[in-house]
């Protein structure tokens, strides 16, 4: 049923929000913010520089490192080395150690590797040192510590022709002569800081939430009580996913909690609990393939007999499956109109379902009001709690909505909205991380290949790959993602696994037919580019409320739909396609030489 109220309030609220600023209302960390991208967790250290041959380097150690590399082993590729700026394996899961962070994905699925490491998950989402912990046993179970330059920054990968060899150098003096490079280093790794007059002035401790400062607040990530937060009064600006899952330990810890809104997250119910580990005796071998598998076919609309992971991600796109079964069982035809009708009905549903949530939880009527969100659910990344809404409930919560124009002015004494003023004595910023900038300031070096020209110039029109992961101009370099392949952004460690797969069979297959250069073909490209250019993106969807997910209510011009592109057919598709691609063994599109 059409809701033109609904439609008219959406685009209201969207339009509010609308700047022309888009990504450039963010800052980065600079001035007393500069060492917000230093490492806060490792004590710094002395090493000799390195000067060697090997294989393979893997750029960055989180999870697409550890993934990529872990293959690799497996293929029997262990001359290879994880580099990564932090002092230990982890990745996101090293730098954030808010309180309350944990994983949105069933851990089941999210945790990757778990059969390879022998192990299980303790609830349905873990808490972030559960997660920590997953990735330094995925490290020791390869043997990927021994190779491993912690706490070490790339500076430069730049071609070498002669050697048909990548030179990595970093800020260790070491060089590194690569065979292959896989850079998998995360959609959303630098943080970015809101722009806003004085921010730099505040007189108080303030600290981005990738860094959290328990010096500042006491307790620690496990979450012992922040106790030294006891009758302060603590702001914090943003309210995404990270502050959803920050603001309730800091609403039981602050004298008084000021939380400013500019765009309230949709928060559905999470409904965690324990596993039973000799539950996990029960599943068959290769079961968390299937589940990944289950999961991620019910993520792109497809049917399976069994909803394995049942949770708010997967109840989203059922829903919307339903939807499409039922109006083409009502006689449409199945056309893309029939499927965004459907799409937009169950949608709206579901909002109705979560505003409603909100009033039901949340006692004082106009913050209930205020946290209601209006927009499609998949305008933003949805979230999942159980004890974000409730912490409204505290006294000490304070809800100040901007009403979509956002925290403007921070002075020494704290926090403007408008012409008020809020005294702050800690301000914590849950602004997230840069999305759609340039590849080499997001990275902090170039990639340079054989005709001079970096990766950033290359793609300054928009990313190229084939099969997101290869670009022609740039051979025997990997790019371990997610965009223009699977997509899959509800659990990110299973496009990784997959492209473990194939990178480690590219790399195997250059082994045996004696390859030095391995590089996508210019036909190739354009081909896999047209084909999901030309495919239906539920992303990038102009009319959301603007953020990370839709070039910040900018134009999607080509180079933004490049940024955001997936397999048109979704996750499942690219994992059928790509899975049938190298075991043909032909590696169509791909030049060995
Ligand atoms: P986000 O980019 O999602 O959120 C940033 C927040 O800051 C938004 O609420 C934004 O408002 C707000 N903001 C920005 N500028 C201002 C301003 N001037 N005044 C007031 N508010 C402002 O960052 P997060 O760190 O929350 O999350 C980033 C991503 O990281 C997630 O989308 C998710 O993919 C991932 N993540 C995953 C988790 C997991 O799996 N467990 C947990 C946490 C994060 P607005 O919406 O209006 O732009």
């Amino acid at each position: 049923m059409e809701r033109p109220d609904l439609r008219a309030k959406y685009r209201a609220e969207r339009d509010k929000r609308l700047r022309p600023d888009g990504n450039d209302q963010y800052m980065e960390p600079t001035g007393r913010f500069a060492s917000l991208l230093d490492d806060p967790y490792t004590e710094p250290f002395e090493r000799e520089p390195i000067d060697e041959e090997l294989s393979v380097v893997l750029i960055g150690a989180g999870f697409a490192g550890l993934i990529h590399a872990a293959r690799l082993v497996q293929a029997g590729i262990t001359d290879l080395r994880l580099v990564d700026k932090a002092g230990d394996v982890g990745g996101v899961w090293y730098w954030n150690r808010y309180p309350g962070a944990q994983c949105d994905t069933a851990a089941m699925i999210y945790l990757p590797l778990l059969e390879e490491t022998g192990t299980v998950p303790s609830r349905k989402y873990v808490r972030a040192p559960e997660i920590f912990a997953h990735a330094k046993r995925i490290a020791e179970t390869f043997g990927l510590y021994e190779g491993a330059l912690l706490s070490t920054g790339i500076t430069d990968v730049r071609w070498d022709a002669a050697s048909s060899r990548w030179i990595v150098r970093t800020d260790r003096d070491d060089t590194l002569r690569a065979r292959f490079v896989i850079t998998g280093t995360g959609p959303l790794s630098r943080p970015k800081l809101p722009a806003v007059e004085g921010l730099d002035t505040f007189a108080g401790p303030a600290f981005h939430t990738s860094r959290w400062d328990y010096s500042v607040t006491g307790g620690n990530p496990d979450g012992t009580p922040m106790t030294a937060l006891a009758g302060k009064r603590v702001g914090i600006i943003g309210t995404g996913a990270t502050a959803v899952q920050a603001i309730p330990h800091l609403a039981e810890s602050a004298g008084e909690l000021f939380v400013f809104q500019r765009t309230p997250s949709s928060v559905d119910a999470r409904g965690n609990h324990d596993i039973d580990p000799d539950w996990f005796d029960t599943l068959e071998p290769g079961w968390q393939s299937e589940w990944q598998m289950n999961f991620a076919t019910l993520q792109t609309g497809g049917f399976t007999d069994e909803d394995l992971v049942k949770d708010g991600w997967t109840d989203i796109s059922n829903r919307i499956r339903d939807a499409v079964v039922a109006a083409v069982g009502a006689g449409a035809e199945l056309t893309p109109e029939t499927i965004a009708t459907a799409f937009g009905e169950a949608d709206d549903l579901k909002m109705d379902e979560i505003r409603a949530r909100i009033e039901a939880i949340v006692e004082d009527p106009a913050t209930a009001e205020a946290l209601k969100p209006w927009y499609r659910q998949l305008c933003k990344r949805p979230c999942f709690s159980d004890e974000y809404l409730e912490a409204y409930n505290l006294p000490g919560t304070h809800l100040i909505d901007t009403d979509g124009k956002g925290v403007h002015r921070v002075d020494a004494e704290g926090v403007w909205v408008g012409d008020r003023h809020y005294p702050l004595d800690v301000l914590v910023i849950a602004s997230g991380f840069e999305f759609g900038t340039d590849v080499g300031r997001r990275s902090g070096y170039e990639i340079t290949g054989p005709a001079g020209t970096t990766l950033s110039e290359h793609w300054s029109d928009g990313m190229r790959t084939l099969h997101g992961m290869q670009t022609h101009g740039f051979p025997n370099l990997f790019v371990a993602g997610l965009t223009q392949a699977a997509n899959l952004i509800s659990n990110v460690p299973h496009n990784y696994v997959e492209s473990a797969n194939t990178v480690a069979a590219i790399v195997a297959h250059a082994r045996e037919v004696g390859a030095t250069e391995v590089e996508a073909t210019a036909e190739a490209e354009e081909k896999w580019l047209s084909l999901l250019m030309n495919g239906s993106a539920l992303f990038g969807n102009p009319d959301c409320t603007p953020g990370y997910y839709n070039n910040e209510g900018r134009p999607i011009d080509d180079s933004a739909r490049r940024a955001m592109a997936g397999y048109p057919g979704g996750a499942v598709a690219y994992f059928t396609h790509i899975d049938a691609w190298r075991r043909k063994g032909t590696f169509e599109g791909v030049d060995f030489r």
